[in-house]
């Protein structure tokens, strides 16, 4: 069971090696286009280079690139060549990449010129389990030429018998809440990849298919590169940053029929309006799909308006490897929910008592009443689910409990099995005895038509103990002023009540956010009680 086998050879092995695997657009407009049998032989070279640079099964092999083609190579080469993959977001400064490549014991380094000098140069001395680096583009002291090996190498390569247990990916998590911890998955995660490929994203041959997240980031990963790929897909790659224009440009120059994405996003482009849509030819969509984020309810309706179609709103997470909770076809979207768990997974909620413990007995955690909130728990098992955290198995042991998986985020659940998301569990806000949890708050604030973005968080009160407060970013050319900031109060009691609405609105022009694009309510929490950032 190897992820690149299912995702590239599979299909050149049942005769469609000349199909369109990828399909890249340069920043500069340029293009490529990679079969898949190209793809094949790309990533045997790769996988050859490893083998002779004795590189060993379990070894780790970062990837440090921006979204061009040899990205996608280097990851389908490390697979076959069973080495565990750890893809690095291009943005990231010299400190973030220093403490990744470290704790994560990175043995080969595939790289930029520019980016190494950028970045790197000034801090492999810190990393002395990094025996090579390889570069894309050029050769020079202390770095190996990949092109030249590349043409060099074999272009065969038999895949060694593969343990479905083998590890194979290493993802850090965003970090919204703390320091990066190194999340691992084996190989027998793409079983998850490619069943919600199909029952989510509606993934088949001939679709021309578009994730927008980096695969630096594990929805890039495992939906950016390996379930459209097994799925026998036609993946779209944009090396380019978001911007509306291009977006729409991308969607129908390139026919995409199922586009995943991200609710960031989503309300930008409800910020440049539906006439912007509808100026475009989008009739090649089939599917829209949202992730990382909860999905406002507002930004559901308004894409049935700008697209005629339901933005299918999914949750999942870096250790759950692949979508867990999701909308999907058959299913009766409800603007504002998860939608329900896709086949083969089960998940509930689990009841938290007054201190946010779970609540126990003797035959272990308790599952929360229909409609009542608690921690969101997936019963363990399934194929990606993430085997370890890198080098703290206590950390790993203290996530599940019993047979559940906590997850560290606050729902609840319908009669029908919908899930709703309150908030993280370090974001939600205890108000005068209530919680409160601060994506209801954006929801209603957001459909306020002055609203562009809100992050919600509670501020300490010696009364209330927190008090709701709103950050908001107002839309393209609304003015900020003390009548705008009264309304914005009164719509968010009619909506919310006096106890849930936010007592203090503040203007912005823009939130924090890490770098795959969620808000940071850690950081809002810094700014309004005046810690340094
Ligand atoms: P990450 O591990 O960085 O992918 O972040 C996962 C977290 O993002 C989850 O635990 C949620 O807090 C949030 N998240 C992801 N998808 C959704 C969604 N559809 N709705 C609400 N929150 C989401």
């Amino acid at each position: 069971m190897n992820i690149a086998h299912e995702a590239i050879d599979r299909h050149v092995a049942e005769g469609r090696g000349e199909h369109v695997a990828l399909r890249w657009l340069g920043k500069h407009d340029e293009r490529a286009e990679l079969t898949y049998a190209e793809l094949a032989v790309a990533s045997n070279r790769f996988a050859n280079v490893l083998d002779a640079l004795g590189v060993r099964a379990g070894d780790t092999v970062f990837v440090l690139l921006g979204r061009v083609p040899d990205l996608y190579v280097a990851v389908l080469g490390a697979l076959k060549a069973r080495a565990i993959v750890c893809p690095l977001f291009a943005a990231f400064g010299p400190d973030p990449i220093r403490q990744r490549l470290a704790l994560g014991n990175a043995r080969v380094l595939v790289t930029s010129r520019g980016i190494y000098d950028r970045k790197v140069a000034s801090v492999v001395a810190d990393v002395p389990s990094l025996r090579h680096v390889l570069l894309v583009d050029s050769s020079g002291p202390g770095v190996l030429d990949l092109a030249a090996l590349m043409a060099d190498a074999s272009a065969t390569y038999a895949i060694a018998p593969t343990d479905p247990e083998d590890p194979a990916l290493l993802h850090f998590t965003s970090g919204t809440t703390g320091t990066p911890k190194g999340v691992i998955h084996v190989h027998q995660a793409v079983v998850g990849h490619h069943v919600t490929g199909q029952e989510v994203l509606d993934l088949g041959p001939g679709d021309r298919f578009w994730c927008t997240a980096d695969p630096g980031w594990v929805t890039g990963m495992s939906y950016g590169i390996i379930s459209p790929l097994t799925n026998g897909a036609c993946l779209v790659v944009d090396e380019a940053e978001f911007d509306v224009e291009r977006w729409y440009g991308i969607l129908q120059r390139e026919r995409i029929n199922v586009w995943y994405t991200a609710p960031t996003a989503l309300r930008m482009l409800m910020r440049a309006g539906a006439e912007v849509a509808h100026a475009h030819d989008l009739s090649a969509l089939r599917v829209v799909a949202s992730v990382g984020e909860p999905l406002n309810p507002e930004v559901v309706v308004w894409g049935r308006e700008a697209y005629g179609l339901e933005i299918l709103d999914n949750w999942w997470q870096t250790e759950t490897g692949g979508i867990m909770i999701a909308n999907r076809r058959g299913i009766a979207v409800r603007p504002g929910s998860m939608g329900r768990a896709v086949p083969g997974i089960e998940a509930t909620v689990l009841q938290r008592d007054e201190r946010g413990s779970i609540v126990r007995t003797d035959d272990g955690p308790v599952e929360a009443p229909v409609g009542s909130e608690g921690e969101l728990a997936i019963r363990r098992g399934w194929p990606s689910m993430f085997r370890g955290y890198l080098g703290m198995p206590e950390r790993y042991a203290a996530s599940f409990e019993g047979d559940w998986y906590r997850t560290g985020d606050l729902a609840r659940v319908d009669e029908d099995g919908y899930f709703w998301f309150v908030g993280r569990a370090d974001d939600v806000i205890k108000s005068a005895g209530h919680l409160i949890g601060p994506f209801e708050v954006e929801s209603a604030l957001m459909e306020h038509p002055a609203v562009a973005e809100v992050g919600v968080i509670g501020v300490p009160d010696p009364v209330a103990g927190q008090l709701v407060k709103a950050f908001v970013v107002l839309r393209e050319g609304v003015t900020d002023d003390d009548a705008l900031h009264r309304d914005l109060m009164a719509f968010a009691r009619r909506r919310l009540g006096a106890a849930v609405a936010p007592r203090e609105i503040a203007v912005r022009a823009e939130l924090p956010r890490t770098r795959s694009g969620k808000i940071m309510r850690r950081l809002l929490r810094d700014v309004a009680e005046g810690r340094e950032l």
